[in-house]
């Protein structure tokens, strides 16, 4: 079957999740809204990571305007774990707060820089007068 890209339509084309676990796309599928049939990888990883049925019911229990977020964050952290099977998004998480420590370190010593000069622009200033 012949995807267009865009909605599915009816019960034509299972949405990904449903075609993957070979099963019938109901027209009021919890997953049909957040992984559409053209995009199988979405749907492979997030259910290697987290499972489909605890997908589903992490899905059911949030209200439906924050399921669109709960995908996409599910399906980052899932993409991470299969990249990096040890530390998952957590590896991506330390780096940022090492690159945080150091530009903290490095604002500081700018900072005590600032001061320092400001002081020195003083002193002259007063010497000068
Ligand atoms: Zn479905």
């Amino acid at each position: 079957m012949k995807e267009s890209g865009g909605r599915k339509q009816g019960a034509a084309s299972p949405c990904a999740a449903c075609k993957l676990l070979r099963r019938r796309c109901a027209h009021d599928c919890v997953f049909a809204p957040y992984f559409p049939a053209d995009e199988p990888h979405k749907f492979a990883n997030v259910h290697k990571v987290f499972g489909a049925s605890n997908v589903n019911k992490m899905l059911q229990e949030l209200p439906v305007h924050q399921r669109g977020d709960a995908v996409s964050s599910m399906v980052y952290e899932a993409n991470a774990r299969v990249r990096d099977p040890v530390y998952g998004c957590v590896g991506a998480i330390s780096s940022l707060q090492q690159q945080i420590d150091t530009l903290q370190t490095q604002l500081a010593l700018a900072q005590a820089e600032v001061v320092h000069l400001k002081q020195f622009e003083w002193k002259k200033g007063r010497w000068w007068q």
